[in-house]
């Protein structure tokens, strides 16, 4: 039996990843679920896949998950906090770990998994556009056998040659071709993009996930997020990455090869496949996601992005050239701005200007530890609360 620890199992992803293992029960057991604040949903999951350990991290008064644990006479040990989270995702026991927190939080257990030599299926972009140097030398040194779960970056994974390595530039490739569909706002006029609530940048037109990354999807910060982490993945500059409107999002990204040949995936926009395909590479198992009718989709379209529409892309383009610290604020001056936005503190075109700020703000250094990532984080924590305040009083 494969031993598998999700970590934020109680998201998007967790309960894509959930619903892909119930499918095999007799070849997969969860060994440890973790979650932040949908404890329902925890205890839910504890109760159907009986893991040995259950992560809380949030800030709760646990005596009734505890009780619950109790009377459902559930084996599971309880562990608090980020040490939690850290314990799981090293457990001995443990072969593959799910990396599905989002955000900067998601770091330090994401890297404990590789610094443990584990099959880690990443889905915590966040991880790598933080520390992505550190992240994959960690990787190559321990043996940690990478594998995206974001969906363009298993795309591009699929369409390269070779054993399925990251982090070694794949040969015989002049580009890579990150699709975006350009999300809920890819045609909203202009002048009514100051205004946009929450609700409707998180309506992603293809794409069910959580909100960070939805509102990520509406200011295609995601892209640009996506780009860095390609970089690290792939072991490519991010001259050789382009980034195709592609509003369908049945191609899931593409390669292109130095003879002219371009191998895309498609699918349904499920994260299922993703999660099945990592799971289970080398080899396919059916997801749960249904099958692709062309004929019904009709035509695929691919235009270039509006960098005036999206300053976010160039803002990250900037960040990923540069290098270094750059990507690091560019990451926190995010997160800082999306959860600003969804608590209708500052307008979504703030998002964007947020960022651009803080990098204006960022010296350029290599942080070459986990400790200066995240000093480099919390300094531009506190930079976009301040350039995110001022824009409130507007
Ligand atoms: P989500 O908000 O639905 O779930 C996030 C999970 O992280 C939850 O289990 C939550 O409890 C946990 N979490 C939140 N804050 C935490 C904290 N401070 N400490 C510990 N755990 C915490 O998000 P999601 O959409 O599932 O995305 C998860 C990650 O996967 C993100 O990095 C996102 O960019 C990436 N991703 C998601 C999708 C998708 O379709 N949802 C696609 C590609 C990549
Ligand atoms: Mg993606």
């Amino acid at each position: 039996m494969r031993q598998i620890a999700i970590l934020g199992a109680t998201g998007s992803i967790g309960c894509s990843t959930l619903d892909v293992l119930a499918r095999y029960p007799d070849v997969y057991r969860v060994a440890a679920l973790t979650g932040h604040s949908n404890l329902e949903r925890l205890l839910e999951q504890c109760r159907k896949f009986r893991p040995d350990y259950v992560v809380v991290t949030g800030d709760h008064n646990l005596q009734n998950f505890t009780d619950q644990l109790r009377k459902c006479r559930l084996p599971c040990e309880l562990l608090h906090g980020a040490e939690g989270l850290d314990y799981v995702a090293a457990l001995p026991q443990v072969d593959t770990v799910v990396a599905a927190i989002v955000g900067a939080a998601g770091l330090s257990s994401s890297l404990e998994a590789v610094r443990a030599g584990k099959r880690v299926l990443l889905a915590n972009k966040e991880s790598l556009v933080m520390s992505g140097e550190l992240f994959m030398a960690e990787a190559r040194e321990n043996g940690a056998l990478l594998l995206p779960v974001d969906s363009e970056h298993n795309a591009i994974f699929q369409c390269l040659p070779g054993d399925g390595k990251c982090g070694v530039r794949p040969e015989g490739v002049r580009r890579l071709l990150l699709t975006a569909s350009g999300g809920p706002f890819l045609n909203t006029p202009l002048d009514q993009l100051e205004s946009v609530t929450p609700d409707q940048a998180c309506a992603h037109p293809n794409w069910s996930m959580g909100r960070k990354i939805s509102v990520d999807s509406a200011t295609m910060m995601n892209k640009g997020l996506e780009l860095i982490e390609a970089c690290h993945l792939f072991s490519m500059p991010p001259q050789e990455i382009d980034i195709v409107i592609h509003p369908q999002s049945v191609i899931h990204s593409m390669v292109e090869y130095f003879d002219g040949s371009v191998l895309s995936q498609m699918g349904n926009p499920d994260m299922r496949t993703p999660i099945a395909h990592a799971l289970s590479w080398p080899n396919r198992v059916e997801s749960g996601v249904d099958w692709l009718d062309l004929v019904k989709t009709g035509s695929l379209e691919f235009h270039a992005p509006d960098l005036d529409r999206f300053p976010a892309l160039r803002i990250a383009a900037d960040a990923a050239a540069a290098g270094g610290a750059m990507p690091v604020a560019l990451n926190a001056a995010n997160e800082i701005a999306v959860e600003a936005f969804l608590q209708q503190k500052i307008g979504f075109l703030d998002i964007a200007r947020v960022a651009d700020k803080v990098l204006a703000k960022t010296e350029q250094w290599t942080p070459s530890s986990l400790d200066q990532v995240l000093s480099v984080d919390q300094q531009s924590r506190i930079y976009a609360n301040e350039i995110a305040e001022q824009l409130c009083k507007h």
